[in-house]
């Protein structure tokens, strides 16, 4: 046998890690927002997502993927779906770390935080199971919301075990929920949803309609709209009725994506079952809301996370490649790109985490930050998850050829990094609702003046773009078509103003050089001359 060469220049794999306590700004975020509480857990999870088995497992889950069983073989309907044993043991990791509902539950004054963290980094190593595990955390704001709701629901979500399987909610460890609006005719505008619930004499409503899309429909309970004599209203549907028997709920078929694979996501029919009314009737938009600002806060973190563990990749690739005479990391040009990922990357961590801890503040009765809440949400979700679909493009690049094999993970980052834009809301629908919140609250424009005010006086181009972002707000003609402009510059400033009070300085002005005053190109990598990419690129180090 002849062998035909060494195998030379290519990147190690990366050793085992704490994730968690190697993210510096997610570390200093968690730190800077009185998270003290949150660090054992999340460098609980930062440890196990260093570990290849968990992103092993993960790639496993998204190349064996779930396979619909509608009937069982002897022809009767079971609406199954069944999953590789990789998606099990991310789901039941998830939950019992807590990654779901139980902060809802919790009296620590950073729960929120420390979910939100996790989140950012158990994205890293697999985001389609997060679905699910997002709309479980998401579904207790809405079901808090209706005071006669049965709570067994809550405390059922709320607990640490995964319990797979269809059977009867009274007798399982812990439950999943899902929640289904959108329909064949309009999903953005749930208003035109035709699904019917009809009142029965018992109190229950019987559903008939479908789901064009209805992520995790092996979860136990979902939340819905419908119309109901008195307009559209949300209801609970259980997936396995109090006696034991199966609700109706026809999986069509499943679709095929083009990424969140390792995650079912159906077309389903209701025909004849049976729905609990979840707030008052003619108000489900109201009361479904509260689950979706939730998922909405999801939508930035996965983004957070997608960003992160490609920069982490591409920054460890460059640091072990050599072409040209020298590893990569110390090619000016690489360091332009890989800083710019970095600030892309940091920005997005401390929005995210600014977010997170405003739900911890909001739910300790802090007005304030329920007001920033509602204004920066729409917008950071707009941005943000625009912001990962570019630098997963990137940060793939950055591997070269290898980026673009299936083995290196970048692919299954690229492509989850859209979904995030398109549901909770797509980008212009978020873009609008930071109006709406404008005109429904104008008290949540001052929260945000607020907030943007805390960095006042830190840079003068800062400065003047804030007073441009209020004048452009001031100026009350074509609203909605400059929506998308405005809600860009909202979640740009108010990472700048993270970035300018908490972050070292280096990061903080090649931002506000790049981003606030744009004396930078259209693609990353296309930083000013003067910022200091060492200091940078330091921070962002994935293994230091
Ligand atoms: C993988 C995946 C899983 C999903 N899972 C679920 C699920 O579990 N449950 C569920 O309910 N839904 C789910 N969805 C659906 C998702 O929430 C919707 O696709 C999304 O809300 C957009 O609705 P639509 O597809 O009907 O598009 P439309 O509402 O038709 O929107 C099309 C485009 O028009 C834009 N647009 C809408 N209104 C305006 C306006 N006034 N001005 C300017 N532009 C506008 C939108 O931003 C969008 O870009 C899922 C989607 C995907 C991709």
């Amino acid at each position: 046998m002849t062998e035909t060469h060494s195998v030379l220049n290519q990147t190690p794999p990366m050793p085992g890690r704490d994730v968690f306590s190697q993210d510096t700004a997610l570390r200093e975020a968690v730190a800077a927002f009185g998270g003290e509480s949150a660090v054992p857990g999340l460098s609980t999870v930062g440890q196990a997502a260093g570990e290849p088995i968990w992103r092993e497992r993960g790639l496993e889950a998204n190349r064996d993927l779930p396979r619909l069983q509608t009937h069982d073989r002897y022809g009767n309907r079971v609406d199954e779906v069944a999953f590789n044993p990789a998606w099990h043991e991310l789901m039941r990791f998830s939950v019992e770390h807590q990654l779901h509902a139980a902060p809802w539950a919790s009296t620590d004054k950073a729960a929120h935080l420390e979910r939100a963290g996790k989140f950012v980094i158990w994205t890293q190593v697999e985001p389609g199971h997060l679905c699910p595990i997002s709309m479980t955390y998401a579904a207790i704001p809405a079901l808090r919301s209706d005071p006669d709701v049965d709570t067994s629901w809550i405390d059922g979500l709320s607990a640490s075990s995964y319990d797979f399987g269809l059977s009867n909610p009274a007798e399982k460890a812990g439950l999943i929920a899902g929640m289904t609006m959108t329909e064949k005719q309009g999903g953005s505008d749930v208003r035109q949803n035709t699904t019917t619930a009809t009142r029965q004499s018992d109190g229950t409503y019987l559903i008939t309609g479908h789901k064009w899309f209805c992520s995790a429909p092996m979860s136990d309970v979902f939340l819905i709209l419908a119309q109901a004599p008195d307009g559209l209203t949300c209801f609970i549907i259980p997936r396995v009725l109090p006696d034991g028997t199966r609700n109706v709920f026809r999986i069509q078929r499943l679709k095929e994506k083009l990424g969140n694979k390792s995650n079912a996501s159906s077309e389903i029919e209701f025909a004849g079952t049976v729905g609990l009314r979840l707030g008052p009737e003619g108000r489900g938009v109201r009361t479904i809301v509260e689950m979706v600002s939730a998922t909405r806060l999801d939508t930035v973190l996965g983004a957070t996370g997608l960003m992160r563990g490609s920069l982490s990749q591409a920054i460890w690739h460059a640091e072990h490649r050599v072409a040209f005479g020298a590893p990569l990391i110390d090619k000016p040009l690489m360091r332009n790109v890989l800083a710019d990922l970095a600030l892309e990357t940091e920005a997005a961590t401390w929005l995210a985490m600014r977010l997170a801890s405003a739900v911890d503040a909001a739910e300790q009765g802090d007005e304030g930050a329920r007001l920033l809440r509602r204004i920066a949400l729409p917008a950071a979700k707009y941005y943000t998850t625009k912001r990962s679909i570019s630098v997963t493009a990137e940060a793939l690049e950055c591997l070269g050829g290898n980026g673009y094999a299936e083995e290196s993970g970048m692919p299954l980052n690229y492509r989850e990094a859209p979904v995030n834009s398109v549901w909770e809301g797509s980008g212009s629908v978020n873009a609008l609702d930071l109006l709406r919140a404008i005109t429904r609250e104008p008290a949540s424009l001052d929260a945000l003046i607020s907030e943007l005010g805390a960095a006042r006086g830190a840079s003068s181009e800062y400065d003047a773009a804030v007073e441009a972002l209020l004048g452009e707000f001031g100026d009350i003609t074509d609203l909605e078509y400059r929506a998308r402009r405005l809600a860009e510059r909202v979640a740009i400033l108010l990472q700048a103003s993270l970035l300018l009070r908490y972050s070292p300085s280096a990061v903080a002005d090649a931002f506000v050089a790049s981003r606030v005053a744009g004396d930078s190109g259209i693609h990353y990598g296309s930083l000013p001359r003067g910022v200091d990419t060492q200091e940078i690129i330091e921070r962002a180090r994935p293994v230091k």
